[in-house]
């Protein structure tokens, strides 16, 4: 920053505000000045909100009228390549740059005056008395020269009670002082805790090294399969980014629930790093939030929205399990978080690390295109090895109606449980039972606000729907024709599938993974923890299963339909087919036993299933990719949704009919527009929904389009309309 990024007192300064309006706001800049990017508290009618001076004012509002800044907040201002990236992820959206600015202002108290907190810190005496677990604070203390912690952090570190750091603090052998509340974090030693590399693994670092050492931008697939050692090449790849004096972000999936990875981030640089996601408490946002910004919290471990912290220096973004679908935000501001760290990336030379088993398909085109260099690990790490992989021929099984675990399954199970060793049985369905039929009239209980069928939930005795959340007791009578006790549940959840597990395995111990059988991601945490020690002998597990935990006991994955995902119109079915089916084999064998995975399927010889099973990646990608190509649908064309809803269902038909018959700007760009139809969920929450979908080259300048052409109409009353870029869900 220079001085013409400074403006003085007075000065006529834009500030863009997280207030739903369509311009930015001139203002006076405050007394004592404020820098260019200053976040700042304005006056804005009768109330005070929090903006960023965004540039110079513009001077074409009656200056007498211009209200000045009420003051600069404490905290770093925002940076050239933070505005905009805030405004290029806002075009690439096509979402207002206030809700943007929401969303990188996601920390609460920001304005508050600095507050402070007790912290403690050696004051170099000795007890009068000493016991063991004086000592242990005393020698924690003294590892860490002269840090304070805060009671909580001193009395966990020293595994000690906070009645014994409050006893030391009586004698002054602890020093009890007030400091800011935001502390920074402890600071991470990039040699602390490093391991030898594979050969292969050396490569790898090494490669990304290059790139990090450089502060230029770039982009890297790190493809392996489970358990080849992504981690503990991007784990360098950090060590590398703390060398040169720059902050890492890691985005994960499901951060809540990965506890096994925080510790190892501290075993490998012997602190703890920030932790981003919506569980954390409200201070500890802000506390990350600051730190951030001034440079103490050099490494950050996060959900997708910590893409949009205030960065000080940032030299890498990981994005783990980069096809994961829970990157892209399906609510709100609808951006896919892998796309916009490759752009936050590329606005401040920072390198990207996608880490995958199995890449999405745009990735993949993206190394293939050569815009991404391609970095592979092909073995497991020590003595494990890929799982073998056999479908079970369900035309074949006779089984029982209303049971799934055909006999062959069981006689694997059987084996397995015979031998001590863990067994999964995977189905991508929560709850009992999917549908609940009415055996008198054929009704099926479906949501009174959604067109979504309710779930049962046996556990919880309650029907649930799985789109808006509501629930109702299981009733005993139908809600159509009122006759009693004829209601029956159709088909498998994870639920229903434990009971019949139970039913062929009496003996056995059954622990059933699925994240609403847990009350919080605490103890979701831990019922993991307690499986992966050798607490049960079957998992049955919903998709939650397929991410990183490590069973080192699990030889053997059951598939209990590998067809489920086959069904439905959405283009990326075969690949997360492809992608679940092999995440979910490959928790199986990752210690030194090897594994077996078993795949229930009435279309053993589709070419997804074979592909699966073939192991071959690389064959199934490309026809995966001529496919699409063809088709001319992402990554090989562009496509937007554009969502309309309202209470009134005509009113929506009647806008969606209305942009159908106005698309020049689309014309112009050689896009098409389909629709409107009624959305794949075509009410949700008591409003109705309707879609058209606009489909266009991949070099056609779509948002601008978009803009142009939804531009021409007035969203009025009751009305909302979003865009959702690369739409992922079609179904
Ligand atoms: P991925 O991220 O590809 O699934 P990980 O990095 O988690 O693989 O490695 C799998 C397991 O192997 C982990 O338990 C990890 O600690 C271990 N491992 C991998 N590489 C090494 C290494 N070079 N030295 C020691 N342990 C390793
Ligand atoms: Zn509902």
């Amino acid at each position: 920053m220079d001085e013409t990024d400074f403006f003085d007192e007075g000065a006529l300064v834009g500030v863009l505000t997280t207030q739903p309006l369509d311009r930015i706001l001139d203002y006076k800049a405050p007394a004592g000045g404020c820098w260019l990017g200053a976040f700042v508290e304005v006056p804005l009618g009768p109330r005070k909100v929090l903006g960023v001076v965004w540039g110079k004012g513009r001077g074409d509002w009656d200056i007498s009228k211009v209200r000045s800044v009420i003051r600069a907040l404490d905290v770093a201002p925002m940076r050239d390549e933070m505005r905009s990236f805030v405004e290029k992820s806002a075009q690439y959206t096509l979402t207002s740059l206030p809700s943007m600015l929401r969303l990188a202002t996601r920390a609460p108290g920001l304005s508050d005056p600095p507050s402070m907190r007790k912290v403690y810190r050696f004051g170099d005496k000795e007890p009068d008395r000493q016991t063991d677990a004086r000592k242990r604070v005393i020698e924690t203390l003294k590892e860490y020269g002269g840090l304070a912690f805060t009671l909580k952090e001193l009395s966990e570190m020293a595994g000690v009670t906070s009645s014994v750091v409050k006893g030391l603090v009586k004698q002054d052998v602890v020093l009890e002082e007030n400091s800011p509340r935001d502390l920074p974090f402890q600071r991470m030693e990039p040699d602390h805790g490093a391991r030898e590399l594979t050969p292969e693994q050396e490569a790898a670092a090494l490669r990304l090294r290059e790139g990090i050492e450089s502060q230029t931008y770039g982009t890297t697939l790190l493809r392996g399969v489970t358990g080849s050692g992504k981690t503990e090449v991007y784990l360098e790849a950090i060590a590398d980014c703390l060398r040169v004096g720059r902050q890492a972000l890691v985005l994960l999936p499901e951060i809540a629930l990965t506890a096994e990875f925080f510790t190892r981030i501290e075993a490998r640089f012997g602190a703890k790093p920030a932790e981003w996601h919506s569980g954390v408490t409200m201070t500890e946002r802000r506390r990350i939030w600051k730190m951030v910004g001034q440079g103490g919290a050099q490494v950050v471990i996060g959900a997708r929205s910590a893409l949009f912290l205030p960065f000080q220096n940032l030299g890498l973004i990981v994005v783990d399990e980069e096809h994961d679908t829970s990157y892209k935000q399906d609510d709100g501001v609808l951006y896919n978080a892998r796309d916009m760290a490759v752009l936050r990336a590329s606005l401040c030379g920072a390198r990207v690390v996608l880490a995958s088993a199995t890449p999405s398909l745009e990735s993949w085109a993206n190394a293939d295109a050569g815009k991404y260099e391609r970095l592979e690990l092909t073995s497991r790490f020590g003595p494990a090895v890929m799982p073998d992989m056999r479908v079970i021929d369900m035309r074949a099984e006779s089984l029982p109606s209303g049971t799934w675990i055909s006999p062959t399954m069981q006689a694997a199970v059987k084996t397995r449980i015979e031998k001590g060793e863990q067994s999964l049985l995977f189905i991508n369905r929560r709850g009992y039972a999917p549908v609940t039929l009415c055996r008198a009239c054929g009704e099926q209980i479906g949501c009174d606000h959604c067109d979504a069928r309710m779930v049962e939930h046996r556990f919880l005795k309650r029907l649930l729907c799985h789109q808006c959340g509501e629930s109702k007791p299981m009733p005993e009578e139908c809600p159509s024709c009122k006759v009693e006790g004829k209601l029956a549940p159709v088909g498998p959840g994870v639920e229903r599938l434990a009971e019949e597990a139970q039913a062929h395995f009496p003996d056995a111990r059954l622990a059933v993974l699925s994240s609403d059988l847990f009350g919080s991601a605490r103890a979701l945490k831990e019922g993991i923890q307690a499986i992966a020690a050798g607490g049960a002998d079957i998992i049955i597990g919903t998709q939650l299963v397929a991410k990183g935990h490590n069973f080192p006991l699990l030889t053997l994955v059951g598939v209990i339909d590998a067809d489920l995902g086959l069904q439905g119109s959405d283009l990326r079915a075969a690949e997360r087919t492809f992608q679940l089916m092999r995440q979910v084999a490959g928790r199986a064998g990752r210690s030194e036993r090897k594994g077996t995975a078993l795949m229930q399927s009435f279309q053993p010889d589709h070419p997804v299933i074979r592909a699966i099973l073939a192991g071959d990646e690389e064959g199934f990608w490309k026809a995966e990719a001529a496919e699409r190509q063809q088709a001319g649908v992402p990554p090989y064309g562009r496509m937007a949704g554009i969502i309309l809803s309202s209470t009134d269902v005509q009113e929506i038909f009647d806008l969606g009919n209305a942009l159908a018959r106005s698309d020049g700007a689309l014309r112009q760009i050689g896009a098409q527009v389909f629709g409107p139809a009624p959305a794949p969920i075509a009410r949700v929450r008591g409003r109705h929904r309707v879609r058209l979908l606009v489909k266009a080259d991949k070099t056609a300048p779509l948002q601008a389009a978009l803009s142009k052409w939804i531009g021409q109409f007035k969203i009025k009353g009751d009305i909302r309309l979003s865009v959702d870029i690369d739409p992922q869900s079609f179904f």
